[in-house]
Order: C-alpha cells, then sequence, then structure tokens
C-alpha cells in the first residue's frame, strides 16, 4: 500500500536534467506465452527511454553522469521486470532516480491501462492518481443488533480489523424467557443493544478522526435495518456514509463484501462528478466559483484558489513552464510572464499539473464523455473562493498557500479518493 506522504514525496520530486524515471508494470493474465510478451515489452520500452536521453545529452552536452545513472536504473528495471514475470495478482509502480538516490517501489492492484516507462523531471503521476481514485480507503461497517465487524478497502486489499467483533454478553443474550423475569430481561436486551449501536457509532467517530478512512459503507440486515443504530451515528459521521448494502454479519462471503462496497463507491463517486461537472460550470457562468477553460484554471491554480478539479478523460493540452519559478502558462510564450526566464514546453499539460495537484491535497475527478464538460474545453475547476482577478496577480506556483483545512486529515491514500471516477 502506498500512503499519503509517498505520494507527496513523489509528487515533490524534481531533477532538472529529467533523469526522474516512473515504471508501471501491468500483468497480462497467466496464460499462453504473456509472461514473455511482458519481459520483452519492458525492454522495448527500455530500448527506446535509453534512445531519448541519449539524443537529449547529445543536445544537452552535459550530464554526462546522469546519463549513465539512468542506465543504471534502467538496466534494475529490465531486471526487475523479469522477476515480475508470472505475478498477475499486482501491478507494480517504480520510481527511479539514481542520480539522486532515489528508488521507490509500490505494488499495486492489477487494474493499470498498461505497462509504461516514462523519463521526465517529474515522475509521471497519472496512473497512480487514477487508479487510487478507483481504489479509495473506505471502512465498511458489518452490524446487527448483537454483533458488529470492521473492515478496511484500500487499494483493493479488503482487511477485517481484529478485536472489533462485538458480541453481546451471554447474559443479555440468554435471559429472555417469558414469564419471571422476562421483561426486566428484554429491557436488558434492549439496553445493551443501545450501548453496543454507541459504542459502535463512537468507534466510527473517532475512526473517521483520526483517518483511518475517510468515507464508509454499511452492512445490515435489510429487513430490519438498525434505525437505531443510525439515529446514534454523529452527523459528521452519517454525511461520510456512502451507502448501504443487505448483510448477515457472521456469514458474508469477503467477495460479497468486497463488491458490494466497490459498486457502492463507483455510484456515489459517478454522482458526486457529475455534480461537480454541474456545479462548477454553472458557478463559471455566473462568474462565481467556478472557472473553465485551461488558461483561467491555471491561473486559479496558481492563486491557490481551486477546491476540486475537473480534466476530461482523454484532455491534452500543451502549455509552457517556467525553467525559473515553474510557472505555467496557456500561452505558448518564450519567456515567464512572471519572472521574465526562458520557458520550456509542457507536451501534457494534465500531467504536468499533478504533482501540484497533490501538493496543494486538490480533489481532482478525470470526467468520462460528457458533452456539457467537452463544451467548456474538458477542464474546469470548482474554487474554494474567488480572489480578485486581474492580470497582475500572476505568480509563481511555489508561493501558492497550502490548503490549511488538510493538515489533520486522513494520513493515507484516502485523500485522494477523488481522483479518478468510477
Ligand atoms: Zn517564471
Amino acid at each position: 500500500m502506498i500512503t499519503r506522504e509517498q505520494i507527496h514525496e513523489l509528487a515533490e520530486f524534481e531533477d532538472q536534467s529529467a533523469c526522474a524515471l516512473s515504471f508501471y508494470f501491468q500483468p497480462t493474465p497467466p496464460r499462453n506465452k504473456a509472461h514473455k510478451e511482458e519481459a520483452i515489452l519492458t525492454k522495448d520500452l527500455a530500448r527506446e527511454a535509453m534512445r531519448q536521453l541519449e539524443s537529449r545529452s547529445k543536445s544537452s552536452g552535459n550530464h554526462k553522469d546522469k546519463f549513465e545513472s539512468a542506465r543504471a536504473d534502467l538496466d534494475r528495471i529490465v531486471r526487475l521486470s523479469q522477476d515480475l514475470r508470472g505475478n498477475g495478482a499486482h501491478a507494480k509502480a517504480v520510481f527511479a532516480c539514481s542520480a539522486q538516490n532515489f528508488w521507490r517501489e509500490y505494488d499495486l492492484p492489477a487494474q493499470l491501462t498498461g505497462t509504461q516507462l516514462l523519463v521526465n523531471r517529474h515522475f509521471h503521476l497519472k496512473p497512480l492518481a487514477q487508479l487510487l481514485g478507483v481504489f479509495p480507503s473506505l471502512g465498511i461497517v458489518l452490524i446487527d443488533r448483537h454483533r458488529a465487524r470492521l473492515f478496511d478497502l484500500r487499494l483493493g486489499e479488503l482487511t477485517e480489523r481484529e478485536g472489533f467483533f462485538h458480541p453481546l454478553t451471554r447474559r443479555g443474550r440468554g435471559d429472555g424467557f417469558a414469564g419471571y423475569d422476562g421483561g426486566h430481561a428484554e429491557r436488558r436486551v434492549a439496553d445493551e443493544t443501545r450501548q453496543h449501536f454507541k459504542f459502535v457509532a463512537d468507534f466510527l467517530k473517532d475512526a473517521l478522526d483520526k483517518g483511518m478512512f475517510e468515507k464508509w459503507i454499511l452492512g445490515c440486515q435489510e429487513t430490519h435495518s438498525p434505525p437505531q443504530f443510525e439515529a446514534q451515528l454523529h452527523p459528521y459521521v452519517a454525511q461520510k456514509l456512502l451507502g448501504k448494502f443487505p448483510a448477515e454479519v457472521t456469514h458474508i462471503s469477503r467477495q460479497q463484501i468486497l463488491s458490494q462496497a466497490e459498486r457502492i463507491f463507483t455510484e456515489a463517486q459517478e454522482r458526486r462528478c457529475r455534480e461537480a461537472v454541474r456545479e462548477t460550470i454553472n458557478q463559471a457562468r455566473h462568474q462565481a466559483r467556478g472557472v473553465t477553460g485551461l488558461r483561467r484554471v491555471l491561473n486559479s491554480l496558481e492563486l491557490g484558489e481551486v477546491q476540486t478539479l475537473l480534466v476530461g478523460q482523454s484532455y491534452r493540452a500543451q502549455a509552457v513552464e517556467c525553467s525559473g519559478c515553474g510557472h505555467l502558462d496557456a500561452h505558448l510564450v518564450s519567456f515567464c510572464p512572471v519572472c521574465g526566464r526562458e520557458t520550456r514546453e509542457v507536451v501534457d499539460v494534465g500531467e504536468a499539473i499533478l504533482p501540484w495537484v497533490i501538493r496543494h491535497d486538490i480533489e481532482l475527478f478525470y470526467v468520462k464523455e460528457d458533452p456539457e464538460f467537452d463544451k467548456v474545453g474538458n477542464i474546469a475547476a470548482l474554487l474554494r473562493f474567488r480572489s480578485e482577478q486581474n492580470s497582475n496577480n500572476l505568480r509563481s506556483i511555489a508561493d501558492v498557500p497550502r490548503n490549511p483545512s488538510l493538515s489533520r486529515r486522513t494520513r493515507l491514500v484516502g485523500r485522494y479518493r477523488g481522483l479518478a471516477s468510477g
């Protein structure tokens, strides 16, 4: 599993001589000659990356050492890919730059769009961003009147939290025979049930506060879903509930839990994305908390206004980036309008803004085909506030204040749940 700190580390990383390697390995199903093909593919990708490095090193003249260390990284990745053969269960991501003594490997769910190898100044984070949106950090609670179980769902892995299973005391359950003491026992059972619900509700509040997960899903018996339990939930906890599914606490299988949770999450995420698109377009129309189009979105990012960023699934656009202050500009100007230094071309601005988005904890959705969104340029942002906009307030992204509300938020990948839509 990859944590929020680790993603931030990747987003912060920069190599001036553009020798930062990102390798994403997506295994093919373990049949026929596929394994061999995986290794050949990686070799081809490494050869291609080497060729790019060579031509760049020739044109720039210096950076000979860097070039050699990038070659060593590529060799190591090719060797690693041989070992990965037949490892059908997991995908893998490697981020490397041995010139800066940097090498990180992460196992990922085998749901990448493909195997890729890229060399650039920053790490290539879009596949990771998309994956983290598909696999958020979720809590799943199964509950009935007597028992409760809690699961974590992170990057496709379902884990049960030990020590949470909460059986009602024997006394409470067993003594309810009619007649002598019957009424008393019933009251006692009701009381213990209430305490049980309260305990679970309090636990959930605590877990959300501590960032154990960011959203949760409830599994309970459909016929008598425990309204008493929901009545005990703190409003803030109730608000984080994504949905419910029918579950028998002790008998439901892991696979059932997993598929129910994924279905509920996907639906919630698609709903949220659609709402964000509508709201942003509407706000932009009224010159309020929304902007559309690359130029305005970049400007709002640099002003630190963006709360939610919406990018078309296959959006690609060019921009230039200042070699000095990092300012990104949709106009392909040769010199930075902020600091006057030379700019360089950015082939895919959607990729170039990802490190910023991650560093500033901006919610991100990749919007699937949507004609209305297409009309406004396939890129838009919902703003936290809208500052007085004028052409003099351009500034470098390095000066942008971080989102202050986030320091106490979740420390795990859950923060990036927004990074993909369904
Ligand atoms: Zn600049």
